[in-house]
């Protein structure tokens, strides 16, 4: 395998970091987000505890699937564990983020796992995500264990204390399910406090069919007719 190292994966982790807390889905210097480039197998991860604005692309680690250090001038995010444990697991999946959402943390303390309330969340995530259990420390390669089995076959997961985490084929993919995923928990949430009796609608299997099918096959420019 090639293993040329390249700045456009290194500028990708910079941006993201960017844009993950100008969108509000984390908080300080928390989070973690790595790309792994399909062509090398190379792994790009953000540095541990720098505020992201800081961020520059010699201080993104390269890593490969094995955890040894290829390249970069920083320390890496404490959670390589679990971040290479993911794309070793998922061969489908090229993109992780990890994030200390507020909504979505909320049913990882509660211990709830997360049903699809709002249909961009039912097209693009699925019919429920799991708390990742049990409760395991941040950093450790267990986490990494206990995230990878909550994970399954689904492209988020939650960690219980802590936050999410997002994969995606690609790291518009995964940005994108972060936002979803935290705006389906705040429905939940929202919707659980009105009317007082707590009632939520949740999807029946025949509509979460349609609508994946739809995402998958129907949405946006491809084909004007829905549900065929
Ligand atoms: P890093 O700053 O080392 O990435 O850790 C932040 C975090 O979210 C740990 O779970
Ligand atoms: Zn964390």
């Amino acid at each position: 395998m090639k293993q040329e190292i390249k700045g456009s994966y290194k500028q990708l982790i910079v941006d993201t970091g960017i844009e993950m807390v100008r969108k509000g889905i984390t908080v300080g210097t928390w989070g973690n987000i790595s790309a792994r480039d399909p062509e090398s197998g190379l792994i790009y991860i953000s540095p541990s505890g720098m505020d992201y604005s800081t961020i520059q692309p010699q201080h993104v680690v390269v890593m490969d699937s094995e955890l040894n250090i290829i390249d970069g001038a920083a320390e890496p995010s404490i959670e390589k564990h679990m971040h290479v444990a993911v794309f070793n697991a998922r061969k489908d999946v090229n993109a992780v983020i990890h994030t200390h959402p507020v909504y979505s943390t909320a049913f990882g303390v509660a211990e709830q796992n997360l049903p699809g309330v709002s249909e961009d969340f039912i097209q693009i995530v699925g019919a429920e995500i799991q708390v990742a259990t049990p409760y395991e420390l941040p950093g450790t390669e267990a986490l990494g264990e206990v995230a990878v089995k909550g994970l399954g076959t689904n492209n988020a997961v939650l960690l219980p204390g802590h936050g999410a985490l997002v994969v995606g084929a690609d790291m518009k993919m995964a940005l994108k399910v972060s936002m979803v995923l935290e705006k389906n928990a705040q429905i939940y949430i929202y919707a659980k406090m009105l009317g007082g009796d707590g009632h939520i609608r949740l999807f029946g299997q025949n509509e979460i069919d349609a609508m994946q099918e739809f995402a998958k096959n129907h949405y946006g420019q491809k084909n004007k007719d829905l549900y065929s």
